[in-house]
């Protein structure tokens, strides 16, 4: 199933990590994204560069959701957000990433997407809901480096 994976020269997501490096083994790695409004937006990234899930064996795809559900977790046990969004498009970037995004009723976009539509009618809120988030930022990042060592 696994296509002849060369790097895309063309690709960010071949030419550099992505983000903050978090974690990282032969076949996937963790990122920060450094995302402004969400400071632990965090992403998942296949090492070799295929498009789909579907180009990934069995194993490989069970390996990418375990490391996936483990951010998950990490954020669910350190931030509480109200919900957790998984998202896996590669319309911009067809190199086969997860972003795992903790989200909160008072965020700048909920309960749109991150890439929808911005609430214009909080910003207070969305000040502090970024600041609360940033304020656990370090524990988190230990926690994920923990969990995927
Ligand atoms: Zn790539």
């Amino acid at each position: 199933m696994q296509p002849l994976a060369a790097p895309d020269r063309a690709c960010p997501l071949c030419a550099g990590d992505g983000g903050t490096l978090l974690a990282r083994s032969h076949a996937w790695r963790v990122v920060l994204a450094g995302d402004a409004d969400y400071p632990a937006f965090t992403r998942v990234i296949w090492n070799t560069h295929v498009a789909e899930m579907s180009d990934l064996t069995a194993a490989q795809r069970d390996e990418l959701m375990r490391v996936v559900l483990a951010v998950e977790v990490v954020q669910r046990e350190l931030l509480s957000p109200d919900k957790i969004n998984l998202a896996s498009f590669g319309n911009v970037v067809p190199h086969l990433h997860w972003h795992v995004i903790p989200r909160w009723r008072d965020d700048r976009h909920f309960p749109e997407p991150v890439w929808g539509s911005a609430a214009r009618d909080r910003e207070a809120a969305v000040q502090a809901r970024r600041a609360a988030v940033a304020g656990k930022l370090d524990a988190y990042l230990r926690a994920i480096r923990q969990r995927l060592a």
